[in-house]
């Protein structure tokens, strides 16, 4: 067969030399040992947590080698690119401080560009004719309908799905065949002659899974469908040599398609990049654990985690818990230190299912929180306000002074040890909206309606906002003995029958009647930012 004129037909025009794209898109000058990786979300507007988790290995990788980290948008499967969705997987990882340094919406160097494969389009052709001439490609003409009846007789069969050896029907179509189906304007595709027998299997180095076995792929993928658009595997395969990728870190989820990619290079003649699949995200589900899913855990979203207000140091702390080994030990012993100071290497990421856990993530964001001072827990609850807050929250801002305080007071600034009761902004800032807005939920009295009365009536008589603390509590103890409740918490101890209770349970009258809630920080501060008139109107309201 004339496989030139063949490779005319199918895509006539003149294309560039294969040559010229070497130089176009040359080997990068980068020192010694310098990865270049990548991000290749699809453009879907969804980005999730494994997402993040590669994310994080690739940035890491290339730039602890002082390499380059790129963002590539494979949007070749979808007909439109979904509006915002390429910044919005910008911006979701440059809340984790993932930054590229070039790519789709990035810039960068250009001589890696475009980074969306639908404007590489020609690339691929060029690539595509190449290998029909070299009779490594070939054009398949099998409708839909033909292709689900293979399907269900290999299902049948319990043979392994797909288009290859004798399933392969246009594999093996005459010169004659090929040219009437042409003339008849039968819409087809271009299809990789496979070479490979999967019996046969290679011992392969992936960076994270470490020796594992791969078989040969026997698979003819399409590699360019009807509409002139390349499919991932071959797009991959092209990008990843002219981009120059050294090491390709991506989910164990595309494991499978190794032996493909594998073909694919050697096919092209490219050298192949290093591959680590990293693994998979999971839940524990009652007695089982399971794949984290869209449907159920909204914890996939990194949406969840700036809307939720997650400190992002927290959750990448955890993530690089999750991705590394060694890094607990590490943040132990620096807990100060950045933490691109971690020696990350791919080597020591988890071979196998990783257990994701929020309560693990709460427990590392109180602990990251709590370690912030005033003025940054200020900025960090502004920024995550002025984006999902409501009008009320933002206002909190206003007063900074005030704001300070009350931050200062919840996160027990100056005294013994920090407080750790915040897990995320969002979580905060109910935390402290006593401090601005009148409760409008009480917890429940553990005293009657009555002696609440009393208590508060009692408290307002006496109370005068200049009292320092020790005064301040002297007259919480009188109105503790006047109401039958021991002052002396050592006295209600020793004989708790001669009381109704005692002045601790005075001060949660006072504390819910002021804020709502049973458990707060210290009351008399809290007092002092609420000022004489607040605290006044506040216990008259509770009177009732
Ligand atoms: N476009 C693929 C994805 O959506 C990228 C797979 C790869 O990294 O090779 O995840």
């Amino acid at each position: 067969m004339d496989l030139k004129a063949l490779a005319e037909r199918l895509l006539p025009g003149d294309y560039p030399a294969l040559e010229l794209y070497e130089t176009l898109y040359p080997p990068r000058s980068l020192p010694k040992g310098a990865e270049v990786t990548r991000l290749a979300p699809s453009p879907t507007g969804f980005i999730h947590l494994g997402n993040l988790f590669a994310a994080i290995a690739n940035e890491r990788v290339a730039h602890r080698s002082g390499g380059i980290l790129y963002l590539r948008i494979e949007d070749t499967d979808l007909k439109r690119k979904v509006d915002g969705a390429v910044e919005a997987v910008i911006k979701a990882l440059d809340y984790f401080d993932i930054r590229f340094d070039e790519g789709a919406e990035i810039g960068g160097d250009e001589t890696y560009a475009p980074w969306y494969q639908r404007q590489r389009a020609e690339i691929y052709r060029a690539y595509v004719k190449s290998l029909i001439e070299k009779g490594r490609a070939y054009p398949c003409f099998c409708t839909e309908e033909e292709l689900t009846a293979l399907r269900e007789e290999q299902t049948a069969n319990k043979e392994i799905p797909g288009y290859y050896g004798k399933y392969a029907k246009c594999r093996n179509l005459s010169e004659e065949e090929i040219y009437k189906n042409l003339d008849a304007k039968k819409p087809f595709v271009i299809r990789l002659r496979s070479l490979g027998d999967p019996e046969i299997k290679h011992k392969f180095h992936d960076e994270v899974k470490g020796e594992i076995t791969v078989p040969e792929n026997d698979q003819d993928i399409v590699i360019l469908k009807s509409d002139g658009i390349p499919t991932y595997h071959f797009a991959h395969a092209i990008d990843d040599h002219l981009m120059r990728t050294t090491l390709v870190i991506r989910g164990e989820e595309w494991l499978a398609s190794l032996p493909i990619h594998i073909e694919l290079f050697g096919a092209l003649g490219f050298p192949l990049p290093r591959y680590g699949h990293n693994s998979s995200l999971m839940k524990q589900d009652g007695e089982t654990r399971r794949k984290l899913s869209k449907r159920k855990d909204p914890e996939l979203s990194l949406e969840f985690y700036r809307k939720e207000g997650y400190y992002p140091r927290a959750v990448k702390v955890y993530m690089l818990t999750l991705l590394n080994s060694n890094f607990e030990e590490w943040y132990l012993k620096n807990p100060e230190e950045p933490l691109e100071s971690f020696p990350f290497t791919a080597g020591k990421m988890s071979k196998s299912g990783t257990l994701f856990d929020l309560d693990k993530l709460n427990d590392i964001s109180k602990n990251e929180l709590s370690k912030l001072s005033v003025s940054d827990m200020v900025c960090f609850l502004k920024v995550w306000a002025e984006e999902f807050g409501t009008e009320v929250q933002k206002k909190y801002f206003e007063e900074e002074e005030k704001i300070s305080a009350v931050l200062g007071l919840f996160m027990g600034v100056g005294g013994k040890k920090r407080r750790k009761d915040f897990t995320t902004a969002s979580q905060a800032m109910v935390m402290i909206a006593y401090a601005f807005e009148r409760p409008q939920n009480f917890e429940e009295y553990r005293v009657d309606g009555t002696t609440k009365s009393a208590v508060l009536r009692d408290f307002l008589a006496t109370y005068s906002y200049p009292d320092d603390a020790q005064t301040w509590f002297a007259k919480v103890k009188e109105v503790a003995a006047k109401n039958g409740f021991a002052a002396e918490m050592k006295e209600y101890k020793s004989n708790p029958e001669a009381y109704r209770g005692s002045v601790a349970d005075v001060a949660e009258v006072l504390r819910i009647a002021v804020t709502g809630k049973a458990n707060t920080p210290d009351l008399w501060t809290i007092m002092q930012i609420l000022g004489d008139g607040e605290v006044r109107a506040r216990l008259l309201a509770a009177i009732g």
